[in-house]
């Protein structure tokens, strides 16, 4: 954690500069560059990979449409581009790799893209988040190619409120999903749950009770204001605060636990020993720590989940750029990173609405947090 020093003092220091290609001169380049530090000190360590903008649910605070404007397909990176992409970061400091989506499940190599990711050293974490639907089809496949941890976005147990939410009938498929994990031996299961107001706020408890039985560690996430979020309100919001207080009047009195080095969720045990997560980032904001950026399917890399723009990296990538020339693009821009979306969001207190309206989204489907990977 980030001590002492204000964001002022923090953004007014100079870049640290980095080994980078300067050493052209023939100096032999460190097989591991110092990871690079942005303008608030924090490490580029945490990649986030979406592999398809697509999704088999629409889930209304994400895709509240029916019809959207995909990726171009030519644009989307094949696994070997994946994988050097991949590669360029791991050799900036990236360890921790998330494969997300749209729905990453549907994307045919996913498998493929897991055996490349496991073939790189640098890597000690490689995980994916998936609503489940096809799970259980691509449940050991995941785990044989090297796949180190699942997450699961489950955000009700009542089928009719499933229906409801994602206009889809597939909760059954979910759950047979979250068995056949647990089969295949893809252990540290997470099940990850969007709380709002009116909607599974009173589900809280069936959740983590459910968490238990399939071996599975929940963590709530508060509602967000991104990308399809346009139904988004505070009101709406349920914080953390709220959770752990209707949570203490069902199960008494909750610990609470250290965090997980820079990762988003609070930690929380219960007299049982339960333990579950709380990811509050609308009402605690945690971008003092944040590590994490985004790639998207066609190669675009975002250095916030709130941040308007990206940097191409699939144009140098196509257009023959060394791995070492695609590193220094990516170190001049991370260090100078001062993003810090959630935070900003939050000083913005009652004023606060959705980031973006429907029509803003059709311009860019960049701004989608079903092409960002949430
Ligand atoms: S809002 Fe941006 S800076 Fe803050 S935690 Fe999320 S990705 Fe990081």
């Amino acid at each position: 954690m980030i001590q002492a020093q204000t964001l002022g003092e923090l953004l007014s220091k100079p870049a640290v500069p980095i080994a980078t290609s300067a050493h052209r001169d023939g100096a032999p380049r460190p097989e591991q560059t110092q990871a690079p530090r942005d303008r608030l000190d924090r490490p580029l360590r945490s990649l986030r990979v979406s592999l398809i903008d697509m999704c088999n649910l629409r889930c209304n605070y994400c895709m509240p449409g029916e019809e959207y404007a995909w990726l171009p397909r030519d644009d989307i990176l094949d696994v070997e581009e994946t994988g050097r992409l991949v590669e360029a970061f791991t050799g900036l400091g990236v360890e921790k790799v998330r494969l997300t989506g749209g729905e990453p499940l549907m994307r045919r190599e996913v498998r493929q893209v897991v055996e490349r990711l496991a073939g790189i050293p640098q890597i000690r974490d490689i995980s994916l988040t998936t609503n489940g639907v096809l799970l259980a089809r691509h449940a050991e496949g995941l785990a044989e190619a090297g796949l180190h941890r699942l997450t699961v976005s489950l955000d009700t147990l009542q089928a009719d409120r499933f229906r409801r939410l994602t206009r889809r009938d597939d909760l059954h498929h979910v759950l047979k999903g979250i068995e056949a994990a647990h089969s295949a031996g893809l252990e540290n299961l997470k099940i990850n749950t969007v709380v709002m107001r009116g909607f599974n706020d009173d589900e809280l408890a069936d959740l983590i009770e459910f968490g238990t039985e399939s071996g599975a560690e929940v963590r709530f996430i508060e509602y967000m204001d991104v990308g399809g979020a346009t139904q988004w309100s505070l009101d709406r919001v349920v914080s953390k605060q709220q959770m752990l207080e209707s949570l203490r009047q069902r199960f008494g009195p909750i610990q609470e636990l250290s965090r997980n080095g820079t990762a988003p969720a609070d930690r929380y045990a219960l007299p049982d020993g339960t333990v579950f997560g709380v990811i509050a980032s609308t009402t605690d904001p945690f971008c003092r720590t944040c590590d994490r950026s985004r790639l998207t399917a066609d190669g675009v890399w975002f250095l916030c989940l709130y941040a308007a723009d990206g940097l191409d990296l699939r144009s140098p990538l196509r257009g023959g750029a060394s791995i070492d020339e695609i590193k220094d693009l990516i170190a001049e821009k991370w260090m100078q990173r001062s993003d810090r979306g959630a935070e900003e969001r939050a000083e913005l207190n009652s004023l606060r609405g959705p980031l973006y309206q429907i029509e803003d989204l059709r311009k860019d489907p960049h701004r989608e947090m079903h092409t960002r990977g949430g």
